[in-house]
C-alpha cells in the first residue's frame, strides 16, 4: 500500500507548504484546494492542501488530523489562481491562500465535533459519543482529548466518515449583533451662532463634541465618537445637560445592504449600449473588453446586461467596484435586477456573515459576487463574466502580502475559467490602454446616455482670477462664487471637491519658520478643529494644538493649506441658508455614514456636498448642476510618476458627475497651472488625449506601462541600518543582473519620498525592466533578499506609487 502525503499551506510568511500524512480514514478527502486542520508544534491549525505526493518527506511527517468539508473549500481554479499570485508578486502561498478564503474559515483550532441521531456506539468512537450525549451534543475536539485522556482525532474521524458527528471549524471571533446601542442626537433647536459662543466658550470639550455632531448629520453612536473620534464623555454628557444633545437607545444599524430591495434601472439599453453588449456576447471567452465610456455613459447597464447573459447561460458573474460604501447606487441596482441571485461583500460584514456569503456562493446558491478588491476571490460556480468597474483605481492594488492588483487577477482567472472579462471607465488605465490587442478589444461608449452633452468644464487660474476677499486664505474665486449663488438660487445642488481633509495641511511658526511634524513619520501634522488637534494622517497620532511654536516658543503661528473642515466653515458663512454636507475620511469613520451621507444628498436635503476624492466616484444625482474644483493641483506635484494621471482621473471623475439631469451643468476648476496637460485634457473631457501625452511622458525614462516596475522598500527602526541594508540589497540586486546578464535598471538605493512612516525610516531600490524578466527576478529573490537583523524588505510588483 503507498502511503500518500499532502503538501499543506498555513496562513503563515513561510516560503514552502508543510507535508503531511494522509491517514487511511481521510485518503478521498485529502484533495488539493481542501481544507484540513495540521498540527504545528503544540497547536492545530487550518491549512489548504495544495498538492499530494507519494514521497516521503526526510524527517517523519505528522497526520493530517481532520478535512472537515465534504467538498474541497477552494476550487481548482482558484487554487491555480493563487499559485499565480504566488509567483507573480513574490507573496508565499499560505498568505495568498489567506486572503482568499474568508477569515472564518481559517478559525484557529476550534474543531467542534457535533453528534448526530445515528451515532454508533462501541471502543473509543462510543466513549466520544457518550461524552458528546452528556455535554449537550457538542463539543471542541481539544476538550474530548483532555476529557478522555488520550488520542481522539481518529476515531472521530472514523465517526464523521460514517455520519455520527459532524465537524465544524469555529470561527474565531464573530462580533456578535449588538442589539441596541446608545445614539446622541442633537436637538431640534440649535443655539443660535451667539448663544453657543456665550454658553460654550469655557468648555471646549462641549464645544468639540457638538461640532463633530453637526458634521456628522446631528447624530451618531457614542462609541464611534468616544472611541473612534477621540470626543470626550464629560463634553458630551454637558451637551446633554445644557438640552442641546439627547441620548437615545435605539436598535443597532443593520447591514443595509442586506434587505435592500434595489432599484431596477427600467432601461431598455440604447444603441451603443447594445453595440457594447454584443461586442461583449463575441468576446471569446477567457478575453476581454475595454468599455471605455465617458462618464454618464450608462456604463452600468452594458454590467447589467454582461451579467444578465452569463446566468442565462446558466454561469455566475463577479462585478467588482472600487469601494462599496462609495458605490451604493451601483450596488442596489444591481439587486434590483437580479435580487437573491447576489452576495454582496463588503467590509461592515461580520465574520460569519463574510463565511455564509462564501459558502452560499460556493454552493451556487448565489450567483452574481459584488464586491471591492477581494471580491475577486469569490467562489463563484461556472463564472462567466468578472466586471471590473473604474479599471483604473488605485484601490484595487492590496496594500500588503499579497500585493496583488485585483484586476490584473481578474485577467488572470478570467483566462483560467474561460470568463469574459468586461474592464470599464472613464479615464481607463495606461496599463489597460497599452494592453489593448488580439486579446482585450476597445469598445466606447462617447456619448451620454441621456439628453445631456458633457458639461463644460473651465479652467479658473488662481494666480489672477479675482477672489472673494472674505474667503481670506481659501482660493475662491468671484467665479465660482457666482455660480455657486446661482445653482443655490435655482435649488440646485452642488458638490465642490477639495482632495485635503482636516482644517489645514500645516502649523507652521512665523517666527522660526517651524512646521510641526510627526515624530513618527516623516510628515507635517494636519490641524484639525472638529475635534481639535494636530493629527498625523499617516500613523493617526493626535496631539493638541501647541499655543506656541514647541522650538522657540513664536506666538505666531499660521496655518497653511485649506482642508474640507475649513471650506466648510466658509461655506456656513458665505451660504448661510445653504444645507451642507461634508464627506471625508473624518464624517465617514462610523459604519454606514457614507450610505447615510449619499441617501441625504438623494432626497434632496443637502444644497452642497463638500469632499474629498471620495465624492469624485461612480455619483449619479441628476439635480448636481454644479460642480467645483477648490484647489486641483494638490497632488500634481507629488514626488511620483502618476501625479498626473491621478491628478486627471480625479478631476474628470469628479467633472463627470456635473450635469447628469435634464437641467445640465458645469464645473468650475481652479488651479495655478492652467496649462499642464493633465488640467487643459480633463477640462476637454480629452482621455485619449490625456493617454496619448501621459505614455509619452513615460516613453523616457521609461515607466509603467512602457517598462515594468519592481519597488524593493527597506525599512526598519534604525535610519542607519536601513540605508545599509538598502546598499546591500542594490549591490545583491546589480549582482544578479550582471551575472545573469539580465537587461534590468537597477535604481537606487535612495530615501523614500515618505522617508519614515510609523518609526519606521525607509529606503527603495526600483528594479526596471521587462516584465518577463522582473517576474523571473521575483520569484527567484522572493526567498532570497538579504534581510538583516531588524530591517524589513518587501516586494511590490507593478507598484501604483513609489512614495
Ligand atoms: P456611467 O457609469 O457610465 O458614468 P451610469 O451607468 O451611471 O453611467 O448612467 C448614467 C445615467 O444614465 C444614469 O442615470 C442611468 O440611469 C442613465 N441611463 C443609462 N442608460 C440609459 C438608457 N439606455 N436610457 C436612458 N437612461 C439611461
Ligand atoms: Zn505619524
Amino acid at each position: 500500500m503507498t502511503i500518500g502525503y499532502g503538501l499543506v499551506a498555513l496562513p503563515l510568511p513561510l516560503a514552502q507548504p508543510y507535508t503531511y500524512r494522509i491517514p487511511e480514514t481521510l485518503a478521498d478527502r485529502i484533495v488539493p484546494g481542501a481544507r484540513v486542520v495540521v498540527p504545528v508544534r503544540q497547536r492545530e491549525l487550518v491549512g489548504i492542501v495544495t498538492a499530494l505526493t507519494d514521497t516521503p518527506p526526510e524527517q517523519s511527517a505528522r497526520d493530517i488530523l481532520s478535512a472537515p468539508d465534504a467538498e474541497p473549500a477552494l476550487p481548482e481554479a482558484l487554487l491555480e489562481t493563487a499559485r499565480w499570485i504566488s509567483g507573480y508578486y513574490g507573496a508565499p502561498l499560505g498568505l495568498t491562500l489567506r486572503v482568499m478564503l474568508p477569515a472564518a474559515m481559517w478559525g484557529a483550532s476550534q474543531v467542534i465535533v457535533e453528534l448526530t441521531d445515528s451515532a454508533p456506539g462501541g471502543g473509543v468512537a462510543g466513549d466520544i459519543v457518550a461524552y458528546l450525549a452528556r455535554k449537550g451534543g457538542e463539543a471542541p475536539v481539544a476538550t474530548i482529548a483532555r476529557a478522555l485522556k488520550r488520542p481522539v482525532w481518529d476515531a472521530i474521524n472514523r465517526l464523521a466518515r460514517v455520519g455520527g458527528v459532524h465537524l465544524r471549524v469555529e470561527a474565531p471571533e464573530t462580533d456578535a449583533a449588538i442589539a441596541t446601542e446608545k445614539v446622541v442626537r442633537l436637538a431640534e433647536v440649535v443655539p443660535t451662532l451667539l448663544e453657543r459662543e456665550a454658553g460654550l466658550r469655557r468648555s471646549p470639550a462641549q464645544r468639540a463634541a457638538l461640532e463633530a455632531l453637526e458634521e456628522l448629520g446631528g447624530s451618531a453612536p457614542l462609541r464611534h465618537l468616544v472611541e473612534q473620534m477621540g470626543l470626550s464623555r464629560a463634553g458630551i454628557d454637558g451637551l446633554v445637560k445644557r438640552g442641546i444633545a439627547r441620548v437615545e437607545e435605539v436598535e443597532s444599524q443593520r447591514d443595509p445592504f442586506r434587505d435592500l430591495a434595489g432599484t431596477a434601472p427600467p432601461l431598455t439599453p440604447n444603441a451603443a449600449q447594445l453595440a457594447a453588449v454584443a461586442a461583449i456576447d463575441a468576446t471569446a471567452p477567457g478575453d476581454g473588453v475595454l468599455l471605455f465610456g465617458v462618464t454618464g455613459s450608462g456604463k452600468t447597464l452594458v454590467y447589467l446586461e454582461a451579467i444578465r447573459h452569463a446566468l442565462a447561460e446558466g454561469r455566475g458573474a463577479i462585478l467588482l467596484v472600487p469601494e462599496i460604501a462609495l458605490t451604493p447606487q451601483t450596488v442596489s441596482r444591481v439587486r434590483g435586477v437580479f435580487g437573491d441571485q447576489v452576495a454582496v461583500l463588503h467590509s461592515g460584514l461580520s465574520d460569519g456573515e463574510r463565511a455564509d456569503a462564501w459558502r452560499m456562493l460556493r454552493r451556487g446558491e448565489r450567483k452574481v459576487a459584488v464586491g471591492a478588491r477581494s471580491a475577486i476571490f469569490a467562489p463563484v460556480r461556472d463564472l462567466g463574466v468578472i466586471v471590473v468597474d473604474e479599471e483604473h483605481e488605485s484601490s484595487y492594488k492590496n496594500g500588503e502580502a499579497p500585493r496583488y492588483h485585483a484586476r490584473d487577477v481578474a485577467v488572470v482567472r478570467a483566462r483560467l475559467e474561460g470568463a469574459r472579462l468586461v474592464l470599464g471607465s472613464a479615464t481607463p488605465s495606461p496599463e489597460s490602454m497599452h494592453r489593448v490587442g488580439p486579446r482585450l478589444t476597445v469598445i466606447s461608449l462617447p456619448e451620454r446616455a441621456g439628453t445631456q452633452p458633457l458639461p463644460p468644464v473651465e479652467l479658473v487660474d488662481l494666480r489672477s482670477a479675482e477672489r472673494l476677499p472674505e474667503a481670506g486664505p481659501l482660493p475662491w474665486s468671484m467665479r465660482l462664487d457666482r455660480e455657486v449663488l446661482a445653482a443655490l438660487s435655482r435649488a440646485e445642488q452642488v458638490l465642490l471637491l477639495l482632495n485635503r481633509r482636516g482644517y489645514a495641511a500645516t502649523l507652521q511658526c512665523q517666527a522660526c519658520g517651524a512646521v510641526r511634524q510627526c515624530d513618527r513619520c516623516s510628515i507635517a501634522l494636519t490641524v484639525h478643529q472638529s475635534p481639535p488637534g494636530l493629527r498625523c494622517h499617516y500613523c493617526g497620532r493626535d496631539e493638541p494644538i501647541p499655543a506656541a511654536c514647541l522650538e522657540c516658543g513664536g506666538a505666531v503661528q499660521r496655518m497653511r493649506g485649506v482642508g474640507t473642515q475649513q471650506l466648510e466653515r466658509f461655506l456656513a458663512s458665505r451660504f448661510p441658508a445653504a444645507r451642507l454636507a461634508r464627506m471625508d475620511l473624518d464624517t465617514t469613520s462610523a459604519k454606514w455614514s457614507h450610505q447615510t451621507i449619499l441617501d441625504r444628498v438623494g432626497r434632496g436635503e443637502v444644497d452642497i456636498l463638500l469632499g474629498t476624492q471620495m465624492i469624485a466616484k461612480g455619483l449619479d444625482f441628476p439635480n448636481v448642476t454644479l460642480v467645483g474644483v477648490i484647489d486641483a493641483d494638490t497632488g500634481l506635484h507629488l514626488p511620483d510618476f502618476r501625479a498626473a494621471e491621478r491628478t486627471f482621473q480625479l478631476i474628470a471623475q469628479v467633472a463627470g458627475r456635473a450635469g447628469r439631469g435634464p437641467k445640465g451643468g458645469r464645473v468650475i476648476v481652479q488651479t495655478r497651472n492652467p496649462d499642464h496637460y493633465a488640467l487643459t485634457t480633463a477640462a476637454q473631457h480629452d482621455t485619449e488625449g490625456f493617454l496619448r501625452a501621459e505614455l509619452g511622458q513615460r516613453q523616457s525614462p521609461p515607466y509603467p506601462p512602457m517598462a515594468s516596475l519592481v519597488n524593493l522598500v527597506v525599512s526598519g527602526e534604525n535610519e542607519l541600518g536601513v540605508a545599509d541594508a538598502a546598499g546591500t540589497l542594490a549591490a545583491w540586486c546589480a549582482g544578479l543582473v550582471a551575472s545573469q546578464r539580465l537587461t534590468v535598471d537597477v535604481l537606487g538605493p535612495a530615501p523614500c519620498a515618505l522617508a519614515r512612516i510609523k518609526l519606521r525610516w525607509r529606503w527603495h531600490v526600483a528594479l526596471r525592466g521587462e516584465g518577463e524578466v522582473l517576474g523571473r527576478i521575483v520569484r527567484y529573490a522572493a526567498n532570497r533578499l538579504p534581510e538583516p537583523r531588524g530591517v524589513r524588505v518587501i516586494i511590490d510588483r507593478d507598484p501604483v506609487s513609489l512614495l
